[in-house]
């Protein structure tokens, strides 16, 4: 049976946020994917979008929920990091606050009827309207660790950063964080940025995302070919597989 898509929206914190649903034909787990946790992040979001669009095409086990563009209200004002109404950075927010501001809203509305009960988390970003950065993917110490670094080996960015929390913890409040935190594996996936939809940051994401849905069983493995680790820098997404670095820290230089 095929897969079969639905797309509707969600009232998170009173903005209808569309989303991509796909149910495949068997049992399987529930994998959620958001991109556009900040506003001006398209590359990420084009690559969800088009990545949601292929699975209809797709044998797949368990379902899918897909948020191309999160973060409406960042996007339409065309604000990078913050939520225009109350300058605070979504993606600092997690879990949320049902009786916060709108960002701590959004975010408790995202993490109650998105990422909690969910299988597996994917939160895809890239670097803001003015911000560049190499592909990397950030995971969290915790019980779902081992989970989330099988994820982010799958994903196939050439850096993987296992953060601990505690002291000196660089990004808090992350939807992968409070994911862990509730004992779902899950990462944040970085490439792309500048405000550009390049195709390049695209098809590491969308690689990315279907080797997450064989790292879970979701769909078949493809044939003659060992889902393979991503590349380093600019290279392309079919230059030979090499494995990532691994880091243990997420350190900001300003
Ligand atoms: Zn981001």
């Amino acid at each position: 049976m095929p897969t079969t898509l639905r797309r509707r929206t969600l009232d998170l914190a009173g903005i209808e946020v569309p989303v991509v649903e796909a149910a495949g034909s068997g049992d399987g787990p529930k994998l959620t994917v958001i991109a556009g946790v900040h506003g001006c992040e398209y590359a990420s979001m084009a690559a969800v979008r088009q990545w949601s669009a292929h699975l209809s095409g797709l044998d797949l086990r368990g379902s899918v929920r897909a948020v191309p563009v999160l973060n409406l209200p960042a996007f339409r004002a065309r604000s990078p990091f913050v939520v225009p109404e109350d300058g605070k950075n979504l993606n600092r927010c997690f879990p949320g606050n049902p009786d916060g501001t709108l960002a701590d809203r959004l975010a408790h509305a995202t993490f109650t009827q998105l990422i909690a009960g969910s299988d597996a988390l994917i939160d895809a970003h890239c670097g803001d309207l003015p911000e560049a950065l190499e592909p990397f993917t950030l995971y969290e110490a915790g019980p779902a660790e081992d989970r989330a670094l099988s994820l982010a080996l799958a994903y196939g960015l050439g850096y993987v950063i296992r953060q601990q929390p505690g002291p000196g913890q660089a990004v808090a409040g992350t939807t992968s964080e409070a994911a862990a935190a509730a004992g779902i594996p899950a990462i944040t996936a970085e490439a792309g940025g500048c405000g550009l939809i390049e195709q390049a940051a695209i098809d590491l994401h969308v690689r990315g995302l279907d080797g997450v849905l064989r790292a879970l069983g979701m769909i078949a493995p493809p044939a003659g070919r060992e889902a393979g680790y991503g590349t380093k820098g600019q290279g392309r997404p079919d230059s030979a597989p090499e494995p990532p670095t691994m880091l243990s820290r997420f350190i900001w230089l300003r």
